[in-house]
């Protein structure tokens, strides 16, 4: 089936006519940032009503090498961090010791991801990630501090994007330990970055941007060497409009003016030196520019892509953790004459955290190989983070309630009662952090939706843009129509019933499950950008519903994979038990979209924000300002 060629410049695909000049503004830049080259992944494919099983008929594995190298630092970290390394004290002192980060920096935890010709461990994806699965389920603060500076910190962008002598310069400060910290986030710029205020203006004699303007929940900024800072620099002018100019500089420690204005204390990863950071005319060489003026919300963007792959091993490292504190509370703890898991309320949270677990390390190392690979990962990754951090929330939770008030009472209370110091009440505290940063819940189903609509708004491009000539506008809308007739065809043929997957043994049925599920969601969310069309971006209970629809589908054929791959009953059995779970979500989803209250619900919150339920906050002490 031919694709009609997208005629339109792909910066007016949305209509942004209708908006307010501050929506559009954040429209137009988050657009210009966005990387517009076609996405031919699991993922992309999938919304587009295609399961492309070829891609995992061999789950990626490691090298028996690579493996070697990723075995022996995990040891090593491992044995390190639980000889040196209390993480109550940490929690409770808000420090990491000194003398753990020199260890860690020794070791060359700093370099992971800093290629060997320049002095790094030159880790692959998954070594890293294995490395930090490990220290993220001791030490969530240690695991922040690591993540933050080599996930998003200044070694990321300068691998993809610095240019040889910048990398000559920065890359082996960090085998000696230099830590650094990404800085986007401002007082008033958080999910949306076009109201960035920090400044960079040029000097008089054009050698260096002077910086000025404030950071927020900078991690690492307190202490860093050095930082990644994205800042506005003078607008261009392209073809008669002036465009906003963002742009990421280097900052090093030692330059006159940085100011650490607040380090930040937070409800969990507690140690972590997380500040607001203000720069008062610092002067930055523009040598100090990465990838050139005006890239830098892509390439902060760019950055927290793969940047966003490190989350998933985190949080797997910590549901490893609560499945084996289940496991071993499940059978000690006798409640009515039976071990407390042995109960159906225990048994299926022991089933829901060993299967949902093995989806999380399914998701996170087919997305860690694939990257290694090179693969296009900006679905996977925002799935993988949208997926494992909200199922490590979970997971947390039906450990503390496993644990009942145990779960409650910190380690250090149950190690001076002389029980089992299961850390439980941090690590929940530790763990909420994840559905917040690196993008929230809520914009990763944004950006999913965006991203999944796009093939269908590039082909509609010409039909929906305002301005197009009317002659222009039907040809284009001729050339849809016979697409969309073959390709909306299509997705009522059922793939499924004739690829049997016996390739897949037990799981064969899950994946026919994906294969129909690919076509039926392609239909929905077609059928759905039919009925809404431009208003369907502000429809975000709908699109966070098939958002979520689309993730489970690619957790469960990451799964599927993985439990073949591990080749035991055991795996097969989880991910049997993982599929069926994601299936009943899918189908309540399913129901939602087809009849749901979104309606009331908007009108409802409408007026909450209005002020008219006010009198329901009545009968308290009011916290903080009256309004
Ligand atoms: C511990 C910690 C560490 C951090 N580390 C760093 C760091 O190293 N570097 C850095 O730059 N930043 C960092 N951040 C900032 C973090 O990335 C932001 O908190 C995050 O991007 C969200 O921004 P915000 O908190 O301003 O929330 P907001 O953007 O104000 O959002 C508040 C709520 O509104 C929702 N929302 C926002 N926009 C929409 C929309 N269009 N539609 C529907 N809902 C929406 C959000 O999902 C969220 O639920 C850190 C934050 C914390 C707390």
């Amino acid at each position: 089936m031919s694709s009609p060629t997208p005629t339109a410049d792909p910066d007016q695909i949305i209509d942004t006519s209708k908006m307010s000049a501050d929506k559009r503004a954040a429209l137009e830049i988050a657009e210009g940032a966005r990387d517009r080259t076609g996405n031919e992944g699991l993922a992309a494919q999938l919304f587009m009503g295609r399961f492309a099983h070829d891609l995992l008929s061999e789950f990626p594995s490691q090298s028996d090498e690579d493996r070697a190298i990723g075995d022996d630092l995990c040891e090593r970290v491992g044995a390190f961090l639980k000889a040196n390394l209390d993480p109550e004290e940490v929690d409770a002192s808000r420090t990491i010791p000194e003398a753990v980060v020199r260890g860690l920096a020794e070791m060359g935890i700093f370099a992971m991801k800093v290629p060997k010709v320049y002095g790094g461990l030159g880790f692959s994806q998954v070594n890293y990630n294995r490395v930090m699965m490990r220290i993220a389920s001791w030490c969530g603060s240690t695991a922040v501090l690591v993540s933050a500076h080599q996930s998003i910190g200044v070694p990321n962008p300068l691998k993809l994007f610095g240019t040889d002598e910048q990398k000559q310069k920065w890359f082996p400060q960090f085998r000696k330990g230099a830590i650094s910290a990404f800085a986007l986030t401002e007082p008033d710029v958080g999910s949306d970055p076009s109201k960035m205020t920090t400044q960079a203006r040029l000097s008089e004699d054009g050698k260096h941007f002077i910086l000025s303007g404030e950071k927020l929940w900078c991690t690492n900024g307190p202490i860093a060497d050095i930082m990644v800072v994205m800042a506005r620099t003078p607008p261009k002018v392209v073809n008669g409009i002036e465009k906003p100019q963002i742009t990421a500089l280097v900052v090093e420690k030692g330059m006159p003016g940085i100011e650490v204005a607040h380090r930040c204390d937070f409800m969990g990863i507690r140690a972590i030196q997380n500040g607001l950071i203000r720069f008062n005319d610092v002067r930055v060489p523009v040598e100090n520019v990465l990838w050139g003026e005006g890239k830098g919300l892509k390439l902060a963007l760019t950055t927290l892509n793969t940047g966003r792959l490190t989350l998933p091993a985190a949080t797997t490292g910590m549901a490893k953790q609560c499945l084996s504190f289940c496991r071993r509370w499940g059978a000690e703890r006798t409640q009515w004459g039976l071990p407390i898991g042995a109960h159906e309320f225990g048994r299926h949270k022991l089933a829901w955290i060993a299967s949902h677990t093995l989806a999380m390390e399914a998701v996170t190392w087919l997305t860690s190989h694939w990257a290694d690979q090179g693969r296009d990962l900006r679905l996977e990754a925002a799935m993988a983070k949208l997926f494992t951090s909200e199922t490590a929330w979970k997971i947390v939770d039906m450990t503390m309630q496993m644990r009942g008030g145990r779960g409650y009472e910190k380690a250090v209370s149950l190690k001076a009662r002389g029980e089992e110091p299961y850390p439980v009440e941090r690590m929940m505290r530790d763990c909420r952090i994840n559905m917040i940063i690196e993008g929230t819940s809520e914009i990763m189903r944004l950006y999913l939706a965006r991203e999944a609509m796009d093939p269908h708004l590039r082909l509609a491009a010409d039909v929906i843009r305002p301005g197009v000539p009317t002659g222009v506008k039907m040809r284009a809308g001729a050339k849809l129509a016979a697409h969309y007739s073959a390709w909306y065809a299509s997705q009522w043929f059922n793939a499924g019933l004739w690829h049997h997957h016996n390739e897949m043994g037990g799981l064969a049925g899950h994946y026919q499950y994906i294969e129909s599920g690919a076509h039926r969601m392609a239909r929905s969310m077609f059928h759905h950008m039919g009925m809404y069309r431009d208003k369907l971006e502000r429809r975000q209970l709908i699109l966070g519903r098939l958002m979520d629809i689309g993730t489970d589908l690619f957790a469960m054929a990451a799964t599927c994979s993985y439990a073949r791959h591990l080749g035991t009953d055991a795996a097969e059995r989880l991910a049997d038990h993982f599929c069926r779970e994601a299936i009943r979500r899918i189908e309540s989803t399913y129901r939602e979209l087809a009849a749901n209250h979104d309606p009331v619900t908007n009108q409802v919150g409408k007026s909450v924000l209005a002020g008219d339920m006010r009198w329901l906050e009545e009968g308290v002490e009011w916290i903080g300002k009256q309004s």
